[in-house]
């Protein structure tokens, strides 16, 4: 029998919901690339109920204590004394969602000896050391696909909203003011825009799509180039790298992974040789910029805004300098879990379960790391090596509470 840990983000203040905004789903069977949604053999939830927290549990109890395992599943996922830390030696999975995760450092793997699986309900697994994953022989694994378009959909919402000002003028409707002229004084139109998009995976490539008819003009780079009928059919300029796109940009869009080759892409070198005045989105991970560059290009007026859901580390510390800069539409990291992604994505991870219990393959895009080394999903995008350090940090936020 297996024990399963699963760290998920805390309940809502006032309880788990009794009812829901809306009474249905719409009902997806593929992704555009043909591959299927998430095919486990049952599911024990309701598509549209909150999965992603504690008392939601991704819908795997029943099944889980059912077959005899021992499910524990907690939100205390920080420093020497939380409840993660001390049930990880006897696990033999860990599933953590990017929304809330739960680090699984170099250290933190060395005292998990039983640790085979680690899950990652949603996209990108660089909370996990992949390096000491891949040297423990420990199978990294996510559900890829479940929450792009969410995130494709969060890029627009921010792009939007940071150009055409709305955060600033909501706010004067909440202080029942009438203030036309503070509002639009930031205000632009996106239209004729140049957007540049790094990482044309699936978040990006959905970005572009979702951008088109705005009559923008969007460009892109990434390591592989996109075939010659989708750039002609969304109207893309490729870019071998990221330099020669940037000061084209109005608008920057960040979906690539974090990993070591990303990690402070954009400090104060890349930042300034952006369009003084562009808007930079990053919906990826935070580590991808450098912290206190964002902050400073925002304070000189080298960016006009910056938005985006991701931090480091999550969750962020109550100083964290992004609550409180200039110009920023920032949220906490939520553009993958709305509740249509989460029924895709604790499927997913039901999914990967079955395959892994039943000794059955999980699907090679699904994997980010498998017998000692990089595989899938993991080996078409990611480097290998260590993006988790300084996430010992992530505890201040508990402390400070
Ligand atoms: P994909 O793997 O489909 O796309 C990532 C793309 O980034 C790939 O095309 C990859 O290139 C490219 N890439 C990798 N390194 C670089 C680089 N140095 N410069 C330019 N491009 C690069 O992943 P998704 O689109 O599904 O997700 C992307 C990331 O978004 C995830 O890794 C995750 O960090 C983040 N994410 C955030 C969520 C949120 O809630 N905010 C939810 C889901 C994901 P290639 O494969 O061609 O080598």
């Amino acid at each position: 029998m297996s024990t399963i840990l699963c760290v998920l983000y805390d309940d809502p203040i006032g309880g788990y919901p009794t009812s829901y905004a809306r009474e249905d789903l719409p009902t997806l069977d593929r992704y555009p690339n043909g591959q299927t949604l998430p095919t486990p053999k049952h599911i024990d939830f309701k598509p549209g109920q909150l999965l992603g927290c504690v008392s939601g549990e991704l819908g795997l109890r029943k099944f889980l204590e059912e077959q005899g395992h021992t499910f524990i599943v907690t939100s205390d996922k920080d420093g020497p004394n939380s409840l993660f830390e001390k049930a990880l030696p006897d696990a033999d999975v860990v599933i953590s969602q990017p929304f809330w995760p739960a680090y699984l450092t170099k250290e933190r793997i060395a005292k998990a000896k039983k640790l085979k699986l680690a899950i990652t309900a949603g996209i990108g697994s660089d909370h996990v050391d992949l390096q000491a994953a891949i040297e423990k022989g420990i199978t990294v694994a996510e559900v890829t696909y479940c929450n792009s378009h969410s995130v494709a959909e969060h890029n627009v919402m921010m792009i939007l909203a940071l150009v055409r000002n709305y955060i600033p003028s909501y706010q004067w409707v909440i202080k029942k003011g009438w203030n036309i002229a503070d509002c639009v004084t930031r205000a632009y139109d996106i239209e004729g825009m140049t957007v540049g998009i790094v990482g044309a995976g699936r978040i990006g490539l959905a970005t572009m799509k979702r951008l088109k008819p705005f009559d923008v003009k969007l460009h892109y780079t990434d390591h592989h180039r996109l075939s010659e009928t989708i750039e002609k059919e969304v109207g893309l300029t490729y870019h071998a790298n990221v330099e020669t796109m940037m000061p084209l940009c109005d608008i920057v869009a960040l979906s690539c992974p974090l990993h070591p080759e990303t990690e402070h892409l954009f400090n104060d070198k890349l930042i300034s040789k952006m369009k003084r005045g562009a808007y930079l989105v990053n919906t990826a991970r935070g580590k991808i910029c450098d912290r206190d560059a964002v902050v400073r290009a925002l304070e000189s007026g080298q960016l006009a805004g910056y938005a985006g859901d991701v931090w480091f580390p999550q969750p962020a510390p109550k100083d964290h300098p992004w609550r409180t800069m200039p110009h920023h539409g920032m949220t906490p990291h939520i553009s993958g879990t709305t509740l249509s992604a989460q029924a895709r994505y604790a499927a997913g991870v039901r999914e990967i379960l079955e395959c892994w219990l039943e000794n059955r393959p999980i699907r090679n895009e699904y994997l980010i790391a498998d017998k000692g080394k990089l595989a899938g999903a993991g080996a078409h995008s990611y480097t290998v090596g260590n993006a988790t350090t300084g996430s010992e940090e992530a505890i201040l936020f508990a402390e400070e509470t």
